[in-house]
């Protein structure tokens, strides 16, 4: 790209700040604009569920290590403006108060919003949880006690429920698979992240829907898919999220579960990148199969790649998928794509901490899942990236046997 052409990132979270981060720490030459309809500073999502919602817990928010690097860099920040419309023509961004900003190039990091449950709308006590603001709302809702129902059983829900337990709430989960946690993990952590929360004395409901919600005084009713009513001071609805298309998507941009980019994070228009929880794109490590990643890490990896291929600095080591979420004292930590594989061989590392090494039929490892107290799966996981970023076939045996040490394999 021409040194010195306007750079514009539309979305001001963990992968557009990041992007600008990135560019600034790279010596990017020309200006540097961030567009992000949140007002205030950019701040991390992940201690919304966890740090901000426990008892005592800090409800200021974490910002993204871009703040110091924003204020002092000359990034032009542009908080509570919602970008509104691509003009591929005359390659300009239109922000919500009619400002146009020229680019070079584009980067669309818009994230993902929480899949809304329609049964839900305008219902009052009913709770998402994606941004700040939600999390403030909750932790005040958490603080008064009382009964609490969560609709879905992924990591979201499940960390809110645990931080609802820590405030002495009844807590019930509602998941309508056959396990928690089947999206993104295997069936043995399900089950052992599923008798945490039990010995926590969280009520966990699988194989069960929502077949109607309405308001009765200051409560929620649920009625379940099996008839039951349930009754609640607040619901907390938790069943995934969807990709931010919108504006790509009016501006005649791919859409393939999100905003569909290349490996080099193109989307149909060159001039135009996307990267974050709003893109699809082609992974390598696992023959180039498309997938959308909702995660930290992949937010993080992806907005290094996209100022790596912005200012033509040598790209990324190949990304493999990581994610962690903490609950209660506990932390589950998943490597790969669990659906690649075929079989699986489980390292017991003591103390309730195991790793499920997941390999695929011709013996590639191909995902690792972990689950243990505090950080006792953290070591073994890195290594097993390494192992999955090489497409390495290491002995069954030896992932299984605590004897012997990751890192041998890995060397
Ligand atoms: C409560 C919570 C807990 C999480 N915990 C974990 C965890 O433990 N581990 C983990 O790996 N991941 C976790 N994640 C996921 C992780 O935070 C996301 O994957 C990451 O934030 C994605 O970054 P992003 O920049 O793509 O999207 P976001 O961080 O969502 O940022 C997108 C930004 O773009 C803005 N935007 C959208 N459209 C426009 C527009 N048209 N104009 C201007 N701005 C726009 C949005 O308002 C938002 O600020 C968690 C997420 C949440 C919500």
């Amino acid at each position: 790209m021409e040194v010195g052409l306007p750079i514009v990132i539309a979305g001001a979270g963990e992968c557009g700040t990041s992007v600008a981060a990135e560019l600034v720490r790279g010596g990017y030459a020309g200006p540097i604009h961030l567009v992000g309809e949140e007002a205030g500073h950019p701040y991390e999502r992940p201690p919304l569920s966890k740090a901000h919602l426990e008892p005592g817990g800090k409800a200021a928010p974490v910002p993204i290590d871009g703040q110091g690097l924003l204020q002092t860099s000359g990034v032009s920040h542009y908080p509570g403006l919602k970008a509104e419309a691509v003009d591929r023509d005359r390659a300009e961004l239109i922000l919500s108060n009619g400002l146009r900003l020229a680019y070079g190039r584009l980067v669309l990091a818009t994230g993902a919003s929480p899949r809304r449950l329609p049964m839900a709308e305008g219902l009052a006590g009913v709770h998402y949880l994606r941004s700040l603001a939600d999390a403030a709302a909750l932790r005040v809702t958490l603080a008064r006690g009382g009964d609490v129902a969560v609709i879905g059983a992924g990591f979201i829900g499940l960390e809110v429920a645990a931080a609802a337990r820590a405030h002495g709430c009844a807590v019930t989960v509602i998941e309508a698979s056959d396990r928690i946690l089947a999206r993104g993990a295997d069936p043995d952590i399900s089950v052992a992240v599923a008798s945490l929360h039990r010995a926590q004395g969280v009520t966990l409901l699988v194989s069960t829907g929502i077949s109607a919600l309405r308001n009765e005084g200051a409560h929620v009713v649920l009625t379940l898919s099996d008839g039951r009513e349930t009754r609640a001071d607040a619901v907390i609805v938790g069943i995934g999220a969807v990709p931010n298309t919108a504006l790509a998507a009016a501006a005649g941009l791919a859409i393939d579960n999100g905003i569909a980019v290349d490996e080099a994070l193109s989307t149909s228009d060159p001039q135009i990148f996307a990267a974050g929880d709003c893109c699809s794109f082609p992974l390598a490590v696992y023959g180039n199969r498309r997938v959308r990643l909702e995660s930290w890490r992949n937010a993080r990896d992806q907005a290094a790649q996209a100022a790596a291929i912005l200012t033509c600095a040598s790209p990324a080591p190949p990304l493999v998928p990581w994610f962690w979420s903490d609950q209660y004292d506990h932390t589950l930590q998943v490597a790969g794509l669990v659906d690649e594989g075929k079989t699986h061989v489980c390292r017991d590392l003591g103390k309730g901490a195991f790793i499920n090494f997941h390999l695929s039929a011709e013996g590639v490892l191909v995902a690792a899942c972990g689950f243990g107290p505090g950080q006792a799966v953290a070591r073994d996981i890195r290594l097993a990236e390494m192992l999955i970023a090489r497409r390495a076939t290491p002995e069954p045996d030896a992932l299984a046997s605590a004897g012997v040490k990751l890192k041998t394999l890995v060397t």
